[in-house]
Formats: C-alpha cells, sequence, structure tokens
C-alpha cells in the first residue's frame, strides 16, 4: 500500500525567540573590551587610508581570481588607527596571503588526488546521489547535496534510489517555463496550509520526489543542511514501508517508537514538537537528528513545545530524549536494516 504523503519543513526563517537568544549569546561572548589606542596623526591616518586601499585592491584580485571566499556579509576594512597600524596592516596581508595560497594549494592537492569525504571514502554512495539527481535548474554544483546525504548507510541510499527516489533542484523564484513543486505532485498547499512554493524542501511519496530549492545548494547553515537530511529521510523510511519485504517489520518498529513517546512513556520524548506532526515526521526529524553530530546549543526551555527547533536535532539531544529510537536508528546504521529488524 502506498501512503501519499507530503511534508515540508516550515520556511526557515529564524524565529524571534531563537534570534533574541541568538542575540544575547552574541552580546555575552562577543563584548571584548577594546584596548584604547591614541589617536593616529594627520600622516598615520592618510598612511592608513592608503594601507586600506592597497589591502582592498589586494582582497579583490584575490577574490576575482577565485582565491578567496566572498562571504555576503563582507563590510569594508575600517582604517586601522596607532602607531603599529602599518605593520599590523602588513602583518594582516602577508597573514591573508599565506591563507589564500594555502587554500589554494589545498584545493589543487584536492582535485588532483580527488579527497574523499570521510563519510564516503571510496566515493560510491556519491555515485548513487548523482544518479538520483535529475533536475538542476540550471545549478552546476550540486556536490553540497551528495556532501551530506553520504552520511547515510550505502544500503539505505541505494534502496532509496531503487524505490524510484528523484531528486529536484528547483529555482527559488520560477518564471513560466520552470519547474515548481505544483508540476512535481505536490499540491498547492502544505498539510498545514502553507503554499508549497514558498517551502525551501519537501518530500512527495506518490511521485518519489525530493525538491530542494537553488538556494539551499548554497548555504552552509544547519537549517539547509537539516532540510537536505530531513526530505531524505522520508524517502527512506517509504522506501522501507513499501517493500514487502520490510514493510511490516519497519512499519511496527517505527510507529511503536512513535506511539511511545506519543503517549509519554518512560524513556520516550520527541526530539522536537516537529516530530509530534506524525510518525513519518517522527522518523524523518528523529533521523536528522541522529545524523547530525554538530554541537548546537541547547535550551531546555525550548523542548517539545516547539513546532520546529533546529537547536534540538543533534545526536546528543536525541540519544538523552529518546534512547530507544536513538539506539533503532544506531543500529541501522552499524549493523544494517536486516540485522536491526531480524529479517531472515
Ligand atoms: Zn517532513
Amino acid at each position: 500500500m502506498r501512503i501519499p504523503v507530503a511534508s515540508g519543513k516550515k520556511s526557515y526563517q529564524v524565529d524571534p525567540k531563537l534570534q533574541s537568544r541568538i542575540l544575547e549569546k552574541a552580546r555575552e561572548t562577543g563584548a571584548k573590551p577594546k584596548p584604547k589606542i591614541a589617536e593616529p596623526t594627520a600622516q598615520e591616518q592618510s598612511r592608513n587610508v592608503a594601507n586600506v586601499r592597497l589591502y582592498n585592491i589586494a582582497q579583490k584580485t584575490l577574490q576575482t581570481s577565485g582565491h578567496l571566499e566572498t562571504k555576503e556579509a563582507d563590510q569594508p576594512e575600517k582604517p586601522k588607527t596607532g602607531a603599529n597600524s602599518k605593520y599590523i596592516s602588513i602583518i594582516d596581508k602577508i597573514k591573508d596571503g599565506i591563507s589564500s595560497f594555502v587554500k589554494s594549494i589545498a584545493a589543487g592537492i584536492k582535485k588532483i588526488f580527488n579527497v574523499s569525504n570521510p563519510d564516503d571514502p571510496t566515493g560510491s554512495k556519491s555515485k548513487i546521489v548523482d544518479s538520483m539527481i535529475v533536475n538542476k535548474a540550471g545549478v552546476k554544483d550540486t556536490s553540497r547535496i551528495n556532501d551530506i546525504l553520504v552520511k547515510y548507510p550505502q544500503e539505505q541510499l541505494q534502496h532509496s534510489k531503487d524505490y524510484g527516489t528523484k531528486i529536484y533542484v528547483l529555482k527559488d523564484n520560477p518564471g513560466p517555463n520552470d519547474l515548481k513543486p505544483s508540476d512535481l505532485g505536490f499540491g498547492s498547499k502544505t498539510g498545514d496550509g502553507r503554499d508549497w512554493n514558498n517551502v525551501t524542501g519537501g518530500y512527495n511519496d506518490s511521485s518519489k520526489v525530493m525538491y530542494l530549492k537553488e538556494s539551499m545548494l548554497s548555504r552552509t547553515d544547519d537549517y539547509a543542511r537539516g532540510t537536505i537530511l530531513h526530505e531524505f529521510s522520508h524517502s527512506i523510511d517509504h522506501s522501507y514501508r513499501n517493500d514487502p519485504k520490510y514493510a511490516a517489520q519497519w512499519s511496527a518498529k517505527v510507529d511503536g517508537l512513535y506511539q511511545a513517546a506519543k503517549s509519554n512513556q518512560p524513556g520516550h520524548k520527541f526530539v522536537d514538537g516537529y516530530a509530534a506532526t506524525d510518525k513519518y515526521e517522527f522518523f524523518a526529524q528523529s533521523n536528522e537528528a541522529y545524523y547530525t553530530d554538530v554541537k548546537v546549543p541547547q535550551d531546555p526551555s525550548n523542548d517539545n513545545d516547539t513546532y520546529y527547533s533546529i537547536d534540538n536535532l543533534n545526536r546528543d539531544n536525541l540519544q538523552n530524549k529518546d534512547n530507544a529510537t536513538y539506539n533503532f536508528l544506531n543500529s541501522l546504521n552499524t549493523n544494517g536494516v536486516d540485522k536491526t529488524l531480524e529479517i531472515q
């Protein structure tokens, strides 16, 4: 039986509560008093301006030649003040030069020797992911998707591919001839009333399509990584639910874990509020958390009552809140599906 399920995350606006917490944290940790320095003389000032101009030219050259990453929030360099500023500025330039030189060498070595992702030493997982990406919306480099999805075990990636999962990259602002979620089996609205065209990623089981908006490929934040992990988790879940070999055991196990958390059994707690939506979101959120090993700040007040909380979605938190689900996902990862589900 195929269960038509469409799912998507809340659009990734940082909620005001989280934002104020981040700002508070920044104030706590970032408020280092700056040492007072003497006002620069007119001569020093003009020298500083010249230094800054040189620095900016050098920076620009490095950027246009691809040796430095351009950051969105790059601010124009402020003139340095004080008697030692000339030397500081020279040292900065040398440091920048060395760092960009090292970076370009590292990139070259990576290219020549094809240095592999530690999650995919032979590159075989990446090949499976590549074969699922059927639409790139003009994006040349989709390796961000591979880099994240190779966290999953090869047998799960292969199972999802064999199930027929296809990955589409879609334009953020589609023109009349561009593909939109509504062209790929997604309705016009998500289950909770959001316009699919404004959702950055989704999975639809009736069409077996996972889509990502192209902007997600250049974002390196927790939200973008989480969305890629989350949406593909739906595909893994459905691929086993709909495989006659695994359907009964898989559903019994996942649904049992969901029910245990829903009825507040001791030791079973949803990893975040979105996981409580239904058994499908439960699997996707828990699996996303299991494969997220970065440390993100914990907020005890931000618990099950939150709709969606990126800072709850990590392996440690899953282990603490829902140890049985952690053990199940850990066994899938380390022992494989057959052994975990005791399938002969
Ligand atoms: Zn979902």
